[in-house]
């Protein structure tokens, strides 16, 4: 059988089934109170789908509720084709093709995939590397930053004007961290550093100027000379930046090909959905099924409203 026949995929009933198995894995929790002992499902021809009634408030509820489903009239198996299509297609999916393959209005495909992109946002903080692991780090530029002006430069010089992106690959654990950047300074760059990762860490980046002092934060900073042309050290083969430059390349194909116009605003969630997609990647095991799933419970506590994604 397809994947795309399974019944929570069209069928209202099996789609909250489907989402309820994954957000109450142990049986449904009311969110007004937190109880998760004295409620029952309400049944009834007048009652919407998926409505339980709790005990000890008093109050009725679904599982949409403090999820980023919550307040959206799309229906929940049109949300669960949307989550497997954005998270099993390598590059993402524009709200455009959305659109057209869900058959929904582009402003609810355009909502939708924000709300999405929103539930791929890591609550991880803890830091990269440790134990003598090596941590690569990078920045790239992407598109224009319309939010500054641009000061007499020449034109297609310089990055003054484009978005800056600061990206971390531990290399033992596979995983990606991206963050939007205002510039490149030292004093920037050092406190994400600091925060982000373990200070017994073999740092690995370029010869860029803003890494220079890592060398005092670091068990051991490693560079390579790009500049020169050098992208691994000659005298020890670990030291370089290559896993992170693959990265940036799906990146960069996929921002170009799909997501053409993105605005400095949004380009945090652009980013949170592709640490997800490298995070979870067949590489590492993860396949497509499991990479929804894991999507899915990351929409509790990401309720977004049209304000906020404007
Ligand atoms: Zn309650």
């Amino acid at each position: 059988m397809s994947i795309l026949s399974q019944s929570h995929f069209h069928n209202k009933e099996a789609a909250y089934a489907f989402v309820e198995a994954r957000i109450w894995p142990q049986g449904p929790v009311c969110p007004h109170c937190g109880d998760c002992e004295r409620n029952s499902k309400m049944g009834g021809k007048s009652t919407r789908i998926g409505t339980y009634k709790c005990y000890s408030c008093r109050k009725p509820f679904t599982v949409k509720v403090g999820t980023i489903f919550e307040s959206s009239h799309i229906a929940m198996h049109l949300w669960l084709q949307a989550i497997f299509l954005i998270s099993s297609s390598k590059k993402g999916i524009s709200s455009n093709q959305l659109h057209r393959t869900l058959r929904i209005t582009l402003k609810s495909a355009w909502f939708m995939s924000h709300r999405i992109r929103e539930a791929m946002r890591s609550g991880d903080l803890s830091p990269f590397g440790g134990n003598g692991g090596a941590v690569e780090v990078d920045e790239t530029f992407i598109g224009r930053d319309f939010t500054k002006k641009p000061r007499g430069e020449k034109k297609g010089r310089g990055y003054e004007h484009k978005n800056k992106v600061l990206s971390l690959v531990d290399r033992t654990t596979g995983q990606a961290r991206s963050m939007v950047i205002d510039n490149l300074k030292a004093t920037t760059i050092a406190p994400i550093l600091m925060e982000n990762i373990d200070r017994e860490t073999r740092l690995m980046t370029d010869e860029a100027a803003q890494y220079k002092g890592a060398k005092n934060y670091f068990a051991e900073h490693g560079f390579t000379m790009h500049g020169q042309g050098n992208y691994v050290s000659k005298t020890d083969r670990t030291i370089h930046t290559n896993t992170i430059e693959g990265f940036f390349s799906i990146f960069k194909r996929g921002m170009k090909g799909v997501y053409q116009h993105c605005g400095h605003n949004h380009l945090n969630r652009y980013l949170a959905e592709f640490d997800f997609r490298y995070n979870n990647r067949v590489a590492l095991g993860v396949n497509d099924e499991t990479r929804a799933d894991n999507l899915l419970r990351g929409v509790v506590g990401k309720r977004l409203t049209y304000e906020r994604t404007n």
